[in-house]
């Protein structure tokens, strides 16, 4: 499902969890075979998670995430809400607001402005 590499241009090829962290977690990795992007997959599924990362972009969409999921985890409010407000702050639709498919910088908007944007918004 994913062919090349954003990044090099190499061949991206589907291996096991337990193949890539030398542990089953019941998943699958995408990984390039020229660089150290990777991108995981839904547990029992090859289903990409989102786009290939590199260890930079990697960190970049963990510390959104991070920042991000407390909203709906904790009950503040809906898992859909939380999306919403997201793709409401990030100007995008909601089949692209997706972390695993942010970019550098998205990822960045995410971690500048998201608590300041949600601290401005209506209670829900
Ligand atoms: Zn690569």
């Amino acid at each position: 499902m994913i062919e090349e590499c954003d990044y090099c241009g190499s061949q991206v090829i589907c291996v096991s969890t337990k193949e890539f962290y030398g542990r089953d977690y019941g998943g699958h990795v995408w990984k390039c075979t020229g660089c150290d992007a990777y991108v995981g997959t839904h547990k029992g599924s090859k289903v990409p998670l989102g786009t290939l990362a590199n260890k930079e972009l990697r960190k970049l969409r963990n510390q959104a995430h991070a920042l991000f999921d407390p909203y709906w985890r904790k009950g503040h409010m809906s898992r859909h809400n939380a999306y919403r407000k997201l793709s409401e702050f990030m100007n995008l639709p909601k089949s692209e607001t997706h972390i695993g498919m942010f970019d550098e910088y998205k990822c960045r908007k995410v971690i500048d402005g998201f608590t300041e944007f949600m601290g401005k918004g209506e209670a829900q």
